[in-house]
Order: C-alpha cells, then structure tokens, then sequence
C-alpha cells in the first residue's frame, strides 16, 4: 500500500479564512459551514498545527500484507506534517507514516471502555516527527478531548509561552504528547490501569520520535514515566535516563496558573536546566 498525504500549510497567523471559500448570499449554509471551518483552522494554527491534510491519494500496490496496519485512518484531529527540514539519513515520510500507523490504533483502541465510551476524541500527540524535545502531560482535558490536540486551551497557551517565550523556540519544533489519550472523566487524575493500558502507546510514540530531550509536566507524567513514587518536589533539579533519553521534571503548566507565585519561578528553574542540557543559549548570557 503506497499512500500519498497532501498537505495545506496552515499561515502563522493562524488566520485559516483564505484557506475556506465562503457559499454565495444564496447559500447561507455553505457560508456558515465555511466560517466554522476557518475557526477551526484558526483553534489548529493557535494549537501549534502546521499543516492539514488536504487530500489522500492511495494507491494499492500488490502485495504488502505485512504492514503494521494502514498509513491513514478515518476521524480524529488532523496530523501534524513534517515542519522542519528531515534528516538527509531518513527515508521520507519514514516516521510520519509510523506515526499515522500508531495513530491508527489508538484512534480505535478500547482498552479502557469506560474512556472510550465517553471520548469524543483519542487526542494521539503533534508537533515535529524529528524533534529533539518531547513534552509529555498527564491527559486530555475538556478542549483538547473536544479538539483531538494535546495542550490547547489556556494550560496549552502557557505551555506555548514557556517554548516560545521562555526557551526560544517555536511550538512546531517541539513534540508534544500525553500519558494517555483518552479524557478521564470530569478530568479527574489517570488511574494506574489507564496508564499501564496506554504505557505500549506512549513507549511506541517515544521509540519513533526518539528525542534527545523529555520534559514531564506534572507528578502523573513524571511518576508515570521514570517507574517511581517519588513526590515531584524530589524528582525536579535533575537530569534521568529512560531508554537513552534524558528525562527532566517540572510543573504542569495548569499549576502555574493555578499559583503563579509559586509556579512560575519554579518552572523557570526547571526550563533553564533543561536549556542548559540542550545548550539552548539563555536569556541574558
Ligand atoms: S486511554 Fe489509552 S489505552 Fe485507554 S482506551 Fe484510551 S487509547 Fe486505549
């Protein structure tokens, strides 16, 4: 199977309306199904999305039934494409298609049936298939549930500020995925189980991405990760290993906003240590 992904990019701006061709004043209900649709794009370009998928071009080719599952699926969020330059050494597409794989069999996974029968979307994870940082969160909540995209919403916007104001870098350099991916009701903490059901997932997404770099925001993803009980307090202010991966702990950033005073300035150290691993030049030096 030979599948061919055409993609939009998405404007900075995130104005998506020259992307959508309003319906004539005789037809009202094109015109309103093109302004949702611009809202739409404009929630995925706030959300870190850089392109959408356009159109799929498939063609069957004889004799691949030893794939891993198909290259696309129908529902969910759009996918994320390739923002930066790919390394020379990689197949085209090589990580994007494993990922979509994955995506595939999350997008149908009912491990947990009390989830999958109250999700209105698997939210899988976006932002660049090469990064060298991962950002990994604890689940989805309400907006990104109702979106099918991690971090949006006002936990998301300050995420995006810590990378782009904080670290310098932009929100599509970086990855960003959660522990798992299906809303816990009334966004109440993962329980074990959905952890351990949605631990093969998480490991799978990790081992395509293979980031140099994983900052864990908040106790669920940084317990849940490194196999340890150990309060957040006495995870943070040190670099781990997990699978050659150097794993830093801090914050969520909903606690920031929950106690800026406290938060904030905690956060901040954590950043800057992890700035310092990846030789991010810091504010000020
Ligand atoms: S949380 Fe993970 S394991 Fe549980 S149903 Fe959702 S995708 Fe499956």
């Amino acid at each position: 199977m030979e599948t061919r992904l055409v993609w939009n990019r998405i404007p900075r701006t995130g104005k998506g309306t020259a992307m959508v061709k309003p319906g004539s004043q005789d037809d009202p209900s094109r015109t309103r199904m093109a302004r949702g649709l611009a809202q739409k794009i404009q929630s995925f370009a706030q959300a870190g999305v850089t392109h959408i998928r356009r159109g799929v071009d498939v063609e069957q080719r004889a004799g691949s039934p030893g794939e891993a599952g198909p290259a696309t699926c129908d529902g969910g969020a759009p996918r994320p494409a390739p923002s930066q330059p790919q390394p020379a050494s990689a197949p085209a597409d090589d990580r994007v298609a494993a990922l979509e794989r994955l995506r595939c069999k999350v997008a149908v996974c009912t491990r947990c049936p009390h989830l999958a029968r109250t999700r209105r979307n698997t939210v899988f994870g976006v932002g660049n298939p090469y990064p060298r940082l991962v950002f990994l969160g604890e689940a989805p909540g309400a907006d990104e549930d109702a979106q099918g995209i991690p971090f949006v919403g006002r936990a998301g916007q300050k995420l995006t500020e810590i990378i782009e104001r904080g670290m310098g870098l932009r929100r599509e350099d970086v990855y960003i995925l959660n522990t798992i991916k299906c809303r816990p009701p009334g966004n109440r903490v993962p329980t074990p189980d959905e952890a351990a059901n949605c631990r093969e997932y998480l490991d799978a997404q990790l081992e395509i991405l293979k980031p140099e770099f994983v900052c864990c925001l908040g106790l669920t993803a940084a317990q849940h990760l490194l196999g340890t009980a150990e309060p957040l307090g006495r995870l943070r202010g040190r670099l781990y290993d997990y699978r050659g991966m150097r794993v830093v702990c801090t914050y969520h950033p909903s606690y920031i906003l929950r106690f800026p005073e406290l938060g904030r300035p905690a956060v901040w150290q954590d950043i800057q240590m992890l700035m310092k691993a990846m030789g991010l030049p810091l504010p000020g030096k």
